[in-house]
């Protein structure tokens, strides 16, 4: 498989849905309470939408109430890249895939215990599955 960082826009436009690729190549934001992630409760594992990087776990997958899947915590830190983000006016921590560079989210310091963070998380950024696809 190419490495993700050389597909060129237009690969990326053929590999993902409209929706996807608002999101994960122009930094797009679902509108909240949209997501077909935001009220998902089974366990499982959520992987990048744009390459199938494993990013975040149900276990730390909480309702913040804002509108868009929140996690306390990642799956493992290497695999995402934290970045100040000026865009819009405000500045925000924008959460991106270390593997292929694509926007996931944003990061924010009001999350719940043990770490307080609130990875806030866009559902067309992710591909779920069911650790227990059976149950
Ligand atoms: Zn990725």
């Amino acid at each position: 498989m190419k490495d993700p960082k050389e597909l060129t826009e237009q690969e990326w436009k053929e590999k993902l849905t409209e929706e996807q690729y608002r999101v994960l190549r122009e930094k797009g934001t679902e509108t909240p309470f949209s997501g077909k992630y935001y009220s998902e409760e089974r366990e499982g594992i959520y992987y990048c939408g744009g390459c199938g990087q494993e990013l975040f776990s149900s276990k730390t997958k909480y309702d913040s109430h804002c509108g868009w899947p929140s996690f306390y915590d990642l799956a493992n830190t290497s695999n995402v890249e934290i970045k100040e983000d000026r865009s819009y006016g405000m500045v925000r921590t924008e959460v991106l895939c270390r593997r292929c560079g694509s926007h996931l989210g944003h990061l924010f310091p009001d999350g719940p215990k043990p770490t307080g963070q609130r990875y806030c998380i866009n559902s067309a950024a992710l591909a779920f599955k069911l650790s227990h696809p059976q149950e």
